[in-house]
């Protein structure tokens, strides 16, 4: 697995309280980075040098933009030229004067924004502070998208944006199918987009790292990794090598990138675990935290995954597929 983007989760805390917050968010969480645990993160990933990115989300990484500054700065210095940070755009009601002086100051640090906006979001954030803080990033001539989560229902992304007036035109947006994990999972069953058939499932985790506030390290960003035992380990008592060469998560995550294996993985947790999965999904992430958040998962299935692997080795060495 080569890692390409570190995802640096600066702080749980936030302005919203989504009722789908995949990392169960909101105003009432405490956590946060602290600038030394950045600095080691950056590091031991400058060290490893497939890393070509560095992405800070939350929570919402805008109600701290010194540590922001602080850790894009640091970022650059140690040469990382795609800088990322994830919001919920509510610093768009801020005064013009504030939000130009904060926007100001990351312009040049800051190489792309995405902002997070649906139903779900506008119950907490209003799509006018939304449009003014893209009108700020416009002003400023930082790229940025909207992220927009999909549900069947009048919450969905085609009614969300029909809903939008003129201004919703010509900008960049990306769609993805909510998944049932998190708070989303008390969410009513028949909004999830299940379209995928559970054996054309796949694990993608796309080349991302994540770690949390507190230094907990996983093997991708999708939201429900966090509530799984998915954890690599703790950067604090760690480093980022170790973590992503010699964990047993590690073996596991090579093992579940492999379609032929995740496969099998499914048919193990359901047939001889006795998890249920349904037979259609949203995603293999969606699939992968009903596995992973049975607490002593990682204990039960250590033998098969090991079996996994060993095959996978085998396989690889030998040039062929099984
Ligand atoms: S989904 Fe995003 S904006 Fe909403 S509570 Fe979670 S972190 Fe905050
Ligand atoms: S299947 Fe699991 S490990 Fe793979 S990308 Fe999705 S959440 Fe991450």
């Amino acid at each position: 697995m080569i890692y390409r983007q570190l995802a640096l989760m600066l702080t749980d805390r936030c302005t919203a309280e989504c009722s789908f917050c995949g990392l169960s968010c909101g105003p009432s969480c405490h956590g946060l980075m602290d600038m030394s645990l950045a600095k080691k993160a950056i590091d031991e990933a400058s060290i490893m040098g497939t890393f070509e990115r560095i992405g800070l989300t939350g929570g919402e990484a805008f109600l701290y933009p010194e540590l922001i500054k602080e850790i894009l700065e640091y970022a650059r210095a140690k040469g990382f030229e795609q800088r990322t940070v994830a919001t919920n755009g509510f610093w768009g009601q801020w005064s013009d004067e504030k939000t130009d002086e904060v926007i100001g100051s990351l312009s040049s640090l800051v190489s792309f924004v995405s902002i997070s906006h649906d139903a779900f979001h506008a119950e907490y954030v209003k799509t006018e502070y939304v449009w003014r803080a893209i009108e700020a990033l416009e002003r400023h001539s930082i790229p940025y998208s909207i992220s927009i989560a999909d549900v069947f229902g009048d919450k969905g992304a085609g009614e969300f944006l029909a809903s939008l007036d003129d201004k919703a035109f010509y900008k960049q947006y990306s769609i993805y199918p909510l998944s049932a994990v998190g708070r989303a999972e008390s969410l009513s069953d028949s909004m999830f987009v299940r379209y995928q058939n559970k054996e054309d499932t796949v694990c993608y985790p796309e080349g991302i790292v994540s770690v949390n506030w507190d230094g907990d390290v996983y093997p991708c960003c999708a939201p429900g990794i966090f509530a799984t035992e998915f954890k690599l380990g703790n950067l604090k008592d760690s480093s980022l090598p170790y973590l992503l060469t010699k964990t047993r998560c590690m073996r596991y995550i090579n093992v579940m990138a492999d379609p032929v294996r995740f496969r099998r993985l499914l048919e193990y947790a359901t047939d001889v675990l006795g998890i249920d999965l349904p037979d259609k999904a949203v995603s293999g992430c969606e699939l992968c935290y009903k596995i992973f958040s049975n607490p002593g998962i990682t204990d039960n299935i250590a033998s098969f995954m090991d079996d996994q692997y060993h095959d996978l080795l085998m396989s690889r060495l030998l040039g062929e597929e099984r």
